[in-house]
């Protein structure tokens, strides 16, 4: 049976982090939003409530959520404030590489340290001169020793100025593209590293952004997630997991939204009437309720993929470019039903918006989700019904069985799609003239051929 309830669990999880958010992370957001500054705080009350690394396995002393629990938890913290939501579930997306490798000492060290330990944990593949074509890394990697040595610039990196380690991308040779890449652990503390001053941002200021500089930062064999060859996939597998959150963020900012145009509509008059009464403003509403519910579920579907061991990548970016491009349509629809007031800093719907417009562009843009969804469409899809030419599109023959069928035949012209009644396909076909090879036979079915459909 198809079951879309949570379970008891799944239940305690949203009932935990739906009372920090509301009480903790709310209030917390909008004096560092203005600040533009990341609150630590905040982030160390969700590592000590199990929030934060939450996905740690219970082998390594963490708690062990797959993603469906880390999506429930993500909507309730992007609930209360997008941008603290994305600072405190970075350290999930840093550690995702960990998680993916086969690295297994590094994981041991590392994965015990950040279950015990409030360590913010950061993920670069991103460069100031490329993001989406990730297989465009410039950071090299030079081999030396057992280990590597890591030189250039990662930039737009979340947490990248308080993380205290570092799942870096690099490249033993730009020109190689994806067979060059490998994944490195780099703490911060070692001889190299260097971060920039917060990147000014338009919205989720309450997370910190920045560039990391490395110069000659030698990375020891053990700390190498990924040798160079495997990085990129790595970096893709990371992603397949870590989209579906990134809906999540959506699904629960959308939700807010919805909620405070609700409140507002139900008590704002205009016209001598309550808004909530014009049908214009209740469509709006439903609207924004079917895209919250259906975000939603994409996000379920997907992350329930990869818990149930199902490679996600598809779902992940049909969540994540659906989720985010509704939340943002979400945003600025209650923004509107707020009328001027839901243009100034004293609602919360201009915050709002300005933090899910960054949804649509980290970690892969709504383009690169585009490609991903077109590109396994066209080459990857295996369609349910017959090729075009192979379709028995039959007007001209009585198919009750009952009535006797012998001798009835029926060709489909594979330019026009006309059909033709006969033994034998005409010499040409009466509309567009092609000859009779153009002709195939669609009836009776050719039930000796394997459809070749599933
Ligand atoms: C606040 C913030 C936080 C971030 N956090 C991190 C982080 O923690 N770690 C990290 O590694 N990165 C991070 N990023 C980087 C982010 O992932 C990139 O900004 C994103 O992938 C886009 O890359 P870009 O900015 O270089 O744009 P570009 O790749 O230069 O793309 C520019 C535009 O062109 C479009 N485009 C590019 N190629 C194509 C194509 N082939 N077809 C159609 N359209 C195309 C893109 O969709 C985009 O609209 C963050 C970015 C921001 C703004």
């Amino acid at each position: 049976m198809l079951d879309f309830a949570l379970t008891e669990e799944q239940l305690e999880i949203q009932k935990t982090v739906r009372e920090f958010a509301v009480k903790e992370v709310f209030p917390a957001s909008w004096y560092y939003d203005e600040k533009d500054e990341i609150p630590l705080f905040v982030l160390k009350r969700a590592f000590e409530l199990g929030i934060m690394s939450g996905d740690i396995p219970g082998k390594y002393g963490g708690k062990g959520y797959g993603l469906v629990e880390s999506a429930i938890a993500t909507e309730e913290i992007a609930a209360a404030c997008p941008g603290l939501s994305t600072s405190i579930f970075v350290s999930s997306l840093g550690m995702e590489p960990i998680l993916l490798c086969d690295n297994e000492p590094a994981k041991e060290k590392y994965l015990t340290r950040f279950a015990r330990e409030f360590t913010p944990v950061c993920f670069a593949t991103s460069e100031p001169v490329m993001g989406s074509d990730v297989a465009g890394i410039q950071c090299l990697a030079r081999k030396d020793g057992d280990g590597y040595v890591l030189n250039g610039t990662k930039f737009w990196i979340t947490n990248g100025g308080v993380a205290d380690y570092m799942t870096v991308f690099a490249t033993v040779d730009p020109k190689e593209a994806h067979a060059g890449i490998g994944a490195f652990l780099v703490e911060k503390g070692w001889q190299g590293v260097s971060t920039s001053p917060p990147i000014p941002k338009m919205g989720q200021r309450c997370s910190n952004t920045a560039g990391i500089h490395l110069k000659d930062v030698r990375v020891p064999a053990e700390n190498v997630l990924a040798e160079p060859g495997k990085g990129f996939v790595l970096a893709m597998k990371t992603f397949s997991r870590t989209r579906p959150i990134i809906g999540a963020f959506a699904v629960g900012a959308a939700r807010s939204a919805m909620e405070f145009a609700i409140d507002y509509a139900k008590k704002r008059r205009a016209f001598g009437s309550k808004l909530a009464n014009f049908e214009a403003i209740q469509f709006k509403i439903a609207e924004m309720y079917q895209k919250v519910e259906t975000s939603r579920l994409l996000v379920y579907k997907s992350a329930w993929e990869a818990d149930s061991g199902i490679d996600p990548t598809l779902t992940a970016s049909m969540a994540k470019f659906y989720a985010t491009e509704s939340a943002f349509e979400v945003a600025n629809e209650a923004l509107q039903i707020f009328g001027g007031f839901g243009y100034t800093k004293m609602f919360p719907l201009e915050k709002i918006l300005r933090d899910v417009r960054l949804l649509m562009i980290y970690e892969g843009t709504s383009e690169v989700q585009r490609m991903i969804v077109a590109g396994y469409a066209l080459q990857n899809y295996r369609p349910v019904m017959p090729a075009l030419e192979d379709l028995p599109m039959i007007r001209g023959i009585d198919l009750d069985p009952e009535k006797s069928q012998a001798g009835k035949t029926a060709w489909r012209c594979r330019m026009c799609g006309h059909t033709h009644y006969g033994q034998e396909p005409p010499e040409a076909c009466p509309l567009c003239f092609f000859p009779a090879k153009a002709f195939k036979k669609v009836w009776p079915l050719d039930t000796s051929a394997a459809a070749g459909n599933e």
